[in-house]
């Protein structure tokens, strides 16, 4: 008898593991764009942003209200974003990369597309990668666990501006781009195609890069994750001829219809490979606008401040999330960051989760049950922090508490002189419920409030914990710069960076 029941067991097992074997796990998308901020899109409010693919992921999905980037500036929220943890940890400060950086993201850092692998995952990222390059391509994406890689290892403005033309070609980009270096190369894999890279024809090149790997993936059956980090939007923006002057909004609306249209193209390519119900799409941006670029610089909407600085326009963005079928279409206002993506696809596909200190947690049941964030509270740091001033802003449950205030030059030209006031510590602290202030105007007093005293309380306490528990990576941006390593396609030639064009 107990023999015939081990044989019921065994065979019920196998039909269990057979059956969870034929489940597909999700495909992912994960979009990411470029100094766009939280007023950007059509569906975020902006009256003349042409963004109607975007606008269908937000309508048929779910918007984020309370979605957050770690950084204000474009390495170190990148570094977040595929690590989910603070860049601090993994030594992305200050500042950013450039050309010819001897550092980058450490290789022993895990990425989602590492942390997808082992389950079969293809993966694949196009556009700007932006977390170093590095003697022999050491830090390009292809040695950071994607099987494939086309674009351009860092910003776009990392180089001289002369073929960084608008359409028609004789339209100059508009101000300063870094004239002494290198000519701004376009990479497949670890090799440079291109040098200068032709930025009219460069998001069709993207285009039919992301949809032929989503075909290839869906006809292979094989899951697949798609990073896909564009540039438009950060400043110079470009647009090629079938985008340029189609939005009443000028060079970044151009710039930003362009790249919507390659959501649109990978949207129709998940629905002709019959991939749409089993991928989460997911978009977000690495920081707010860069205001100094005026109206060529992004818009925050109705949030303080912008790109480098901790206020609200620096790091809150548009969050949404596509899975038709899946996620009930929607609005949330729990909070979310870009740390949590990672814990979130590892949930999701049934990833073992890098064992290292996360600081992301899981937010599937916000996705598929409209249920409430495990984050309580979110740490802003700035472009250049350190262990002795620590985190400059928190965020706790709808209230956020700037310990340090820095304005940047980035965000500096809007009548708001805290935007490019000098650094200032406060004590008490600033605090604002944003929930009734998103817009960080009115600080609220601790006078005669018992009940924010003991908050604040609370939340130094947090902080404080928090703090103990944060271990500064050696910074990677320190580790300087070479001029022999900046990205060059004739590497023997003579004089560089000028010669380096193919
Ligand atoms: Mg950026």
């Amino acid at each position: 008898m107990r023999h015939k029941m081990n044989q019921i067991t065994f065979a019920f097992l196998s039909v269990l593991l057979f059956s969870s074997c034929l489940a597909s796990p999700p495909n992912f998308v994960l979009l990411f764009a470029d100094d766009l901020g939280f007023g950007d899109l059509g569906c975020y409010g902006h009256p003349t942003s042409l963004t109607p693919n975007l606008d269908r992921l937000a309508a048929e999905g779910l918007r984020f209200t309370d979605f957050y980037s770690t950084c204000a500036a474009c390495s170190p929220s990148r570094a977040s974003l595929l690590t989910g943890r603070y860049h601090t940890r993994s030594g992305i400060y200050p500042g950013v990369f450039y050309p010819d950086s001897i550092g980058g993201l450490p290789l022993n850092e895990t990425t989602i597309a590492e942390m997808l692998k082992p389950l079969g995952y293809a993966t694949a990222a196009v556009g700007k990668w932006h977390l170093g390059y590095g003697a022999n391509g050491t830090y390009l994406p292809t040695r950071q666990g994607f099987d494939q890689y086309l674009g351009i290892p860092y910003s776009h403005d990392q180089g001289p501006c002369h073929n960084l033309t608008c359409f028609p070609p004789d339209v100059k980009c508009f101000g300063f781009c870094n004239k002494d270096t290198v000519a701004v190369p376009l990479m497949h894999n670890k090799s440079i195609t291109q040098q200068p890279v032709h930025f009219l024809d460069l998001e069709r090149a993207y285009s039919d890069f992301a949809t032929a790997f989503i075909a290839a993936s869906a006809q292979k059956k094989q899951p697949f994750f798609l990073y896909y980090p564009n540039h438009h939007t950060h400043y110079p923006q470009y647009a090629g001829p079938e985008t340029a002057y189609q939005s009443l909004r000028g060079p970044y609306g151009d710039a930003l219809m362009e790249f919507d249209s390659t959501v649109g193209n990978i949207l129709s390519t998940l629905e002709k490979t019959g991939q749409i119900n089993n991928t989460l799409v997911f978009f977000t941006s690495d920081n707010g606008p860069e205001l100094w670029r005026m109206s060529r610089g992004g818009n925050a909407g109705p949030l303080k401040c912008g790109k480098a600085t901790t206020y609200e326009g620096g790091v809150r963005e548009p969050g949404i999330a596509f899975w038709p079928g899946t996620i009930t279409p929607g609005v949330t206002h729990e909070l979310a960051s870009t740390l949590d993506i990672l814990p979130t696809f590892a949930g999701l596909a049934g990833a073992k989760l890098p064992q290292v200190q996360l600081d992301g947690v899981d937010m599937t049941d916000i996705l598929v049950k409209h249920g409430m964030s495990k984050r309580e509270f979110m740490m802003f740091y700035p472009m250049n922090p350190s262990e002795k001033f620590g985190m400059f802003a928190l965020r706790f449950w709808n209230y956020k508490v700037h310990f340090f205030t820095c304005g940047s030059i980035k965000s500096s030209t809007t009548p708001d002189r805290d935007c490019d006031a000098p650094l200032k510590a406060h004590y008490p602290p600033l605090i604002f419920d944003l929930d009734s202030d998103p817009s960080e105007n009115y600080p609220l007093s601790l006078v005669g409030r018992p009940d924010l005293q003991s908050l604040l309380a609370k939340i130094l306490k947090v902080k404080a914990q928090f703090e103990a528990s944060m271990v500064f990576g050696e910074s990677q941006i320190r580790r300087g710069a070479d001029p022999a390593l900046v990205p060059c396609c004739n590497p023997q030639c003579s004089p560089k960076p000028s010669c380096c064009q193919c």
